[in-house]
Protein backbone atom coordinates (compact mmCIF):
# COMPACT_ATOMS: atom_id res chain seq x y z
CA UNK A 1 0.00 0.00 0.00
CA UNK A 2 1.11 3.51 -0.20
CA UNK A 3 4.19 4.17 -1.90
CA UNK A 4 2.89 7.97 -2.85
CA UNK A 5 1.68 8.07 0.59
CA UNK A 6 4.91 7.36 2.28
CA UNK A 7 6.76 10.15 1.00
CA UNK A 8 3.68 12.66 1.76
CA UNK A 9 4.32 11.49 5.30
CA UNK A 10 7.72 13.15 5.33
CA UNK A 11 6.91 16.10 3.53
CA UNK A 12 3.71 16.76 5.88
CA UNK A 13 5.57 16.05 9.15
CA UNK A 14 8.08 19.03 7.83
CA UNK A 15 5.38 21.44 7.31
CA UNK A 16 3.84 20.88 10.44
CA UNK A 17 6.52 21.61 12.31
CA UNK A 18 7.34 23.97 10.74
CA UNK A 19 4.44 26.30 12.25
CA UNK A 20 5.81 25.07 15.38
CA UNK A 21 2.12 25.69 16.59
CA UNK A 22 0.27 22.17 16.87
CA UNK A 23 2.33 19.59 18.80
CA UNK A 24 1.09 16.01 17.75
CA UNK A 25 0.41 13.64 20.30
CA UNK A 26 1.75 11.37 17.55
CA UNK A 27 1.51 7.80 19.99
CA UNK A 28 -0.84 4.91 19.11
CA UNK A 29 -2.22 3.76 22.82
CA UNK A 30 -2.99 0.27 22.14
CA UNK A 31 -6.02 0.33 24.32
CA UNK A 32 -7.03 2.30 21.49
CA UNK A 33 -7.09 -0.49 18.74
CA UNK A 34 -9.15 -3.55 17.89
CA UNK A 35 -7.22 -5.97 15.92
CA UNK A 36 -8.51 -9.07 14.13
CA UNK A 37 -11.58 -7.47 12.66
CA UNK A 38 -13.07 -9.84 10.61
CA UNK A 39 -14.90 -8.06 7.69
CA UNK A 40 -17.49 -10.82 6.82
CA UNK A 41 -18.01 -14.68 7.42
CA UNK A 42 -16.54 -15.81 4.14
CA UNK A 43 -13.64 -13.84 4.18
CA UNK A 44 -12.76 -16.23 7.55
CA UNK A 45 -12.00 -18.60 4.43
CA UNK A 46 -11.09 -16.78 1.76
CA UNK A 47 -7.74 -16.68 0.50
CA UNK A 48 -5.68 -14.18 0.92
CA UNK A 49 -7.02 -11.12 -0.87
CA UNK A 50 -4.32 -9.79 -4.07
CA UNK A 51 -2.52 -6.50 -2.63
CA UNK A 52 -1.86 -6.36 -5.80
CA UNK A 53 -5.05 -4.29 -7.39
CA UNK A 54 -5.41 -1.24 -4.79
CA UNK A 55 -8.02 1.06 -5.95
CA UNK A 56 -8.67 4.65 -4.50
CA UNK A 57 -9.61 4.44 -1.24
CA UNK A 58 -13.24 5.40 -0.38
CA UNK A 59 -13.62 7.39 2.92
CA UNK A 60 -16.92 7.53 5.25
CA UNK A 61 -16.43 10.42 7.41
CA UNK A 62 -19.02 10.25 10.87
CA UNK A 63 -19.48 13.34 12.40
CA UNK A 64 -20.17 12.66 16.31
CA UNK A 65 -22.26 14.79 18.39
CA UNK A 66 -19.36 16.12 20.28
CA UNK A 67 -18.02 18.36 17.09
CA UNK A 68 -21.76 20.11 17.63
CA UNK A 69 -22.01 20.44 21.36
CA UNK A 70 -18.25 21.16 22.18
CA UNK A 71 -17.20 23.27 19.40
CA UNK A 72 -18.76 27.15 18.40
CA UNK A 73 -20.11 27.99 15.05
CA UNK A 74 -16.86 29.09 13.74
CA UNK A 75 -14.82 25.66 14.69
CA UNK A 76 -17.87 23.32 13.68
CA UNK A 77 -17.97 24.80 10.20
CA UNK A 78 -14.34 25.08 9.96
CA UNK A 79 -13.93 21.09 10.84
CA UNK A 80 -17.09 20.49 8.84
CA UNK A 81 -15.15 22.17 5.68
CA UNK A 82 -11.78 21.00 6.37
CA UNK A 83 -12.32 16.87 7.12
CA UNK A 84 -13.98 16.60 3.54
CA UNK A 85 -11.15 18.39 2.26
CA UNK A 86 -8.63 16.56 3.49
CA UNK A 87 -10.38 13.11 2.92
CA UNK A 88 -10.52 14.38 -1.18
CA UNK A 89 -6.92 14.79 -0.88
CA UNK A 90 -6.29 11.76 0.41
CA UNK A 91 -8.59 9.44 -1.61
CA UNK A 92 -6.01 10.91 -4.50
CA UNK A 93 -2.92 9.62 -3.08
CA UNK A 94 -4.37 6.70 -1.01
CA UNK A 95 -5.35 3.32 -2.40
CA UNK A 96 -6.56 -0.11 -1.26
CA UNK A 97 -7.35 -3.38 -1.74
CA UNK A 98 -11.55 -3.04 -1.88
CA UNK A 99 -13.07 -3.79 1.36
CA UNK A 100 -15.56 -6.07 1.35
CA UNK A 101 -18.78 -4.85 1.67
CA UNK A 102 -20.67 -3.99 4.12
CA UNK A 103 -18.11 -2.89 6.41
CA UNK A 104 -19.28 -3.65 10.63
CA UNK A 105 -16.65 -3.03 13.26
CA UNK A 106 -16.47 -5.06 16.52
CA UNK A 107 -17.89 -3.78 20.13
CA UNK A 108 -15.08 -3.57 22.54
CA UNK A 109 -15.48 -4.63 25.65
CA UNK A 110 -15.69 -3.22 29.03
CA UNK A 111 -12.43 -3.86 31.07
CA UNK A 112 -10.91 -5.09 27.21
CA UNK A 113 -11.38 -8.49 27.91
CA UNK A 114 -12.73 -11.09 25.71
CA UNK A 115 -12.41 -14.81 24.87
CA UNK A 116 -11.17 -16.12 21.52
CA UNK A 117 -12.59 -19.27 20.50
CA UNK A 118 -10.74 -21.74 19.00
CA UNK A 119 -11.21 -21.91 15.28
CA UNK A 120 -11.95 -17.87 16.35
CA UNK A 121 -15.11 -16.34 15.33
CA UNK A 122 -16.85 -13.24 14.16
CA UNK A 123 -18.69 -12.42 17.00
CA UNK A 124 -16.92 -10.64 20.03
CA UNK A 125 -17.23 -12.75 23.44
CA UNK A 126 -16.81 -10.15 26.38
CA UNK A 127 -15.48 -11.40 29.56
CA UNK A 128 -17.68 -8.54 31.03
CA UNK A 129 -20.01 -6.10 29.22
CA UNK A 130 -20.05 -5.29 25.47
CA UNK A 131 -19.70 -1.38 24.69
CA UNK A 132 -20.20 0.52 21.86
CA UNK A 133 -17.48 2.73 21.97
CA UNK A 134 -14.00 2.40 20.70
CA UNK A 135 -10.26 4.21 20.33
CA UNK A 136 -10.10 3.91 24.03
CA UNK A 137 -13.62 5.38 24.94
CA UNK A 138 -13.15 8.52 22.47
CA UNK A 139 -15.85 7.36 19.66
CA UNK A 140 -18.88 6.18 20.74
CA UNK A 141 -19.75 4.52 17.53
CA UNK A 142 -23.70 4.31 16.13
CA UNK A 143 -25.37 0.70 16.87
CA UNK A 144 -25.77 0.57 12.78
CA UNK A 145 -21.93 0.06 12.39
CA UNK A 146 -21.19 -2.48 14.69
CA UNK A 147 -21.53 -6.33 14.79
CA UNK A 148 -23.57 -7.89 17.89
CA UNK A 149 -21.43 -9.05 20.78
CA UNK A 150 -21.54 -11.79 23.63
CA UNK A 151 -21.38 -10.88 27.15
CA UNK A 152 -19.74 -13.28 29.34
CA UNK A 153 -20.69 -10.80 32.93
CA UNK A 154 -17.36 -12.02 34.27
CA UNK A 155 -18.39 -15.27 35.22
CA UNK A 156 -15.95 -18.19 36.08
CA UNK A 157 -14.21 -19.05 32.40
CA UNK A 158 -14.96 -23.03 34.41
CA UNK A 159 -19.03 -22.28 34.26
CA UNK A 160 -19.05 -19.17 31.63
CA UNK A 161 -23.01 -18.08 31.46
CA UNK A 162 -23.03 -16.31 28.03
CA UNK A 163 -25.77 -13.97 27.06
CA UNK A 164 -26.74 -11.19 24.10
CA UNK A 165 -25.56 -8.15 24.33
CA UNK A 166 -27.48 -5.35 23.51
CA UNK A 167 -28.60 -5.04 20.33
CA UNK A 168 -28.62 -9.11 20.17
CA UNK A 169 -28.49 -8.65 16.01
CA UNK A 170 -25.84 -6.87 13.46
CA UNK A 171 -26.67 -3.67 12.84
CA UNK A 172 -26.70 -2.66 8.60
CA UNK A 173 -23.01 -1.93 8.51
CA UNK A 174 -21.44 0.61 5.87
CA UNK A 175 -22.10 0.00 2.72
CA UNK A 176 -19.15 0.75 -0.34
CA UNK A 177 -16.08 1.61 1.89
CA UNK A 178 -12.86 0.95 3.21
CA UNK A 179 -12.73 3.28 5.82
CA UNK A 180 -15.31 5.09 8.79
CA UNK A 181 -13.41 8.23 9.85
CA UNK A 182 -15.24 9.49 13.16
CA UNK A 183 -14.37 12.76 14.02
CA UNK A 184 -15.11 14.17 17.92
CA UNK A 185 -14.03 17.29 19.67
CA UNK A 186 -13.62 16.66 23.17
CA UNK A 187 -11.21 19.20 24.87
CA UNK A 188 -7.66 18.45 25.38
CA UNK A 189 -5.29 18.43 28.16
CA UNK A 190 -2.07 18.08 26.62
CA UNK A 191 0.06 20.77 25.72
CA UNK A 192 -0.98 23.28 22.29
CA UNK A 193 -2.82 20.47 20.86
CA UNK A 194 -5.19 20.94 17.84
CA UNK A 195 -5.64 17.56 17.13
CA UNK A 196 -4.98 13.96 17.49
CA UNK A 197 -5.73 10.85 15.82
CA UNK A 198 -4.91 7.28 15.78
CA UNK A 199 -6.56 4.03 13.94
CA UNK A 200 -8.97 2.43 15.71
CA UNK A 201 -10.31 -1.15 14.01
CA UNK A 202 -7.29 -2.95 11.50
CA UNK A 203 -9.42 -5.88 9.74
CA UNK A 204 -8.22 -9.55 10.13
CA UNK A 205 -6.33 -10.43 6.19
CA UNK A 206 -3.97 -7.49 5.94
CA UNK A 207 -4.01 -5.43 9.25
CA UNK A 208 -5.20 -2.46 7.35
CA UNK A 209 -6.93 -0.32 9.62
CA UNK A 210 -10.65 0.01 8.75
CA UNK A 211 -11.84 2.90 11.02
CA UNK A 212 -10.50 5.37 13.37
CA UNK A 213 -11.03 8.95 14.05
CA UNK A 214 -9.69 12.58 14.70
CA UNK A 215 -10.28 14.43 17.69
CA UNK A 216 -10.74 18.36 17.07
CA UNK A 217 -9.29 20.27 20.65
CA UNK A 218 -11.82 23.46 20.78
CA UNK A 219 -10.31 24.89 23.21
CA UNK A 220 -7.16 24.93 21.43
CA UNK A 221 -8.79 26.41 18.39
CA UNK A 222 -8.46 29.97 19.00
CA UNK A 223 -7.92 31.93 15.80
CA UNK A 224 -6.50 28.86 13.82
CA UNK A 225 -6.94 29.39 10.22
CA UNK A 226 -8.59 26.76 7.70
CA UNK A 227 -5.49 26.34 6.10
CA UNK A 228 -3.66 25.64 9.06
CA UNK A 229 -5.88 23.77 10.58
CA UNK A 230 -6.01 21.31 6.92
CA UNK A 231 -2.48 20.96 7.00
CA UNK A 232 -2.97 19.54 11.04
CA UNK A 233 -5.79 17.37 9.71
CA UNK A 234 -3.94 15.74 7.07
CA UNK A 235 -1.14 15.00 9.76
CA UNK A 236 -3.62 13.33 11.39
CA UNK A 237 -5.02 11.35 8.89
CA UNK A 238 -1.32 9.76 8.65
CA UNK A 239 -1.85 8.43 12.01
CA UNK A 240 -5.90 7.19 11.97
CA UNK A 241 -4.39 5.29 8.78
CA UNK A 242 -1.89 3.35 10.46
CA UNK A 243 1.32 5.25 10.39
CA UNK A 244 2.62 5.77 13.63
CA UNK A 245 5.60 4.32 14.95
CA UNK A 246 3.91 0.83 17.18
CA UNK A 247 1.64 0.00 14.11
CA UNK A 248 4.70 -0.28 11.21
CA UNK A 249 5.49 -4.17 12.69
CA UNK A 250 2.11 -5.01 11.30
CA UNK A 251 2.38 -3.32 7.98
CA UNK A 252 2.67 -5.24 4.82
CA UNK A 253 4.33 -5.62 1.84
CA UNK A 254 3.11 -4.92 -2.23
CA UNK A 255 1.98 -9.04 -1.72
CA UNK A 256 0.16 -8.90 1.63
CA UNK A 257 2.63 -10.28 3.34
CA UNK A 258 4.04 -9.11 6.64
CA UNK A 259 7.09 -7.10 6.36
CA UNK A 260 8.91 -8.16 9.12
CA UNK A 261 8.31 -11.88 10.99
CA UNK A 262 8.32 -10.85 14.32
CA UNK A 263 6.18 -8.25 15.99
CA UNK A 264 8.96 -6.65 17.65
CA UNK A 265 11.59 -5.92 15.01
CA UNK A 266 10.84 -3.82 12.11
CA UNK A 267 14.68 -2.94 10.95
CA UNK A 268 13.47 -3.27 6.83
CA UNK A 269 10.43 -0.68 7.60
CA UNK A 270 12.49 2.13 9.59
CA UNK A 271 15.81 2.85 10.54
CA UNK A 272 17.96 5.83 12.49
CA UNK A 273 19.62 8.28 11.41
CA UNK A 274 22.17 10.39 12.94
CA UNK A 275 22.53 14.46 11.63
CA UNK A 276 25.66 15.95 12.20
CA UNK A 277 23.90 19.25 11.78
CA UNK A 278 20.05 19.03 11.83
CA UNK A 279 18.87 22.74 11.23
CA UNK A 280 16.58 24.49 14.10
CA UNK A 281 15.59 27.88 15.01
CA UNK A 282 18.82 28.20 17.54
CA UNK A 283 21.00 27.06 15.25
CA UNK A 284 22.81 23.50 14.10
CA UNK A 285 23.12 20.59 16.50
CA UNK A 286 23.37 17.08 16.42
CA UNK A 287 20.04 15.38 15.78
CA UNK A 288 18.95 11.53 15.47
CA UNK A 289 15.60 11.07 13.06
CA UNK A 290 13.63 7.58 12.84
CA UNK A 291 12.71 7.19 8.85
CA UNK A 292 10.72 5.02 6.78
CA UNK A 293 12.73 2.89 4.66
CA UNK A 294 10.62 0.90 2.71
CA UNK A 295 10.91 -0.20 -0.91
CA UNK A 296 8.81 2.28 -2.20
CA UNK A 297 10.12 5.55 -0.32
CA UNK A 298 13.54 4.61 -1.45
CA UNK A 299 12.36 4.06 -4.59
CA UNK A 300 10.45 7.19 -4.68
CA UNK A 301 13.05 9.22 -2.86
CA UNK A 302 15.99 7.74 -5.38
CA UNK A 303 13.69 9.82 -7.79
CA UNK A 304 13.25 13.02 -6.02
CA UNK A 305 14.83 16.50 -7.65
CA UNK A 306 15.89 16.57 -3.62
CA UNK A 307 18.17 13.85 -3.45
CA UNK A 308 20.10 14.35 -7.02
ZN1 LIG B 1 2.03 13.31 14.48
Amino acid sequence: MFSRVLVFVLYCVVCIASERQHVCIHGQREEELTLGVRLSPESDHAAKREATDPRPIRFRPYFDDTVTSNSDSNQREMIQEVVPAVLSFFSTVVSVPPTPSPVLLDRSCSGGGYYVPEGGSTVRRCVDQCVSTTCGGIVTIPDDHLKRCVQCNNTSPQSLQCSPGVPSTDGAGVADTDYILYISALPCVEGPTLAFAAACQMESQLDRPIAGYINFCPNNLGETTRDYLFQVAKHELFHALGFSYSLMALWRDSSGDRRTPSDQQIPNTVTTVNYATWDTFSGPKEHTVTVLRTEAVLREGRGSLWLQ
